[in-house]
């Protein structure tokens, strides 16, 4: 079955899609890689892509919805896509039920993964990570400790390292960004009945057993 993954960020999405990848077989769509294949591939498409991208200028919806159309088409992945990031609106979605249905498929359910807000900024604006060996860590929920028990004996060295945009202020503005793109995205596919809430404030196993439930009564 096909799937979309809804999620605001720090809400667990790329965790719990690459269990769908490995334990159900799925095939995980983002349009970001297909982009970044399409380039690679020295196709026709792929020299007008490089001039838009060079430009600056956005990649417009048709030639989005053509490298997606390709995906939904290739039979080895039929019925077994994860869309992430994408439909972004409501036009988006409308195209891709379009292109769904012309290749019999169809949108099974929409995971939505429910998160408070003011966890989502803990879990952003926490991340730190050792200088040395990359460990990541969150402030407010997995605290460093000491640097001997990090990975290696260099880390005794280590720095903690945040990045520049994990700060309270631009994951609010992310956080607000994602919840008006979503939410008139979530009514267009509420009003189709396939929409499951998930509790992603539980813990990475929990979210992904809620998951497994969805999908075994499905
Ligand atoms: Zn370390």
């Amino acid at each position: 079955m096909n799937v979309i993954i809804f999620g605001p960020p720090g809400a667990g999405k790329g965790t719990q899609s690459s269990f769908l990848v490995e334990k159900k077989k799925m095939f995980q769509l983002s349009t970001g890689d297909l982009l970044r294949n399409e380039l690679k591939s020295k196709s026709k498409l792929s020299e007008k892509l490089k001039k838009i991208m060079d430009s600056g200028k956005l990649v417009s919806d048709d030639i989005i919805n053509s490298l997606i159309e390709k995906k939904i088409s290739d039979s080895s992945i039929k019925s077994s896509i994860i869309f992430d990031g994408f439909p972004r609106n409501i036009e988006q979605a409308k195209s891709l039920d379009t292109m769904l249905k012309k290749y019999e498929q169809k949108i099974s359910v929409v995971i939505n993964l429910v998160v408070d807000n003011s966890i989502l900024v803990k879990r952003i604006s926490g991340r730190i990570s050792c200088s040395v060996c990359k460990k990541p860590f969150n402030e407010f929920f997995d605290p460093p400790g000491d640097p001997a028990e990090c990975t290696t004996a260099a880390c005794i060295d280590r720095e903690l390292i945040k990045r520049s945009d994990d700060n309270e202020n631009t994951v609010s503005n992310r956080l607000r960004t994602y919840e008006e793109s979503t939410l008139p995205l979530l009514e267009y596919y509420k009003l189709k009945g396939v929409v499951k809430n998930v509790d992603a404030m539980k813990s990475i196993n929990e979210v992904t057993s809620q998951i497994n439930c969805i999908f075994n009564d499905l």
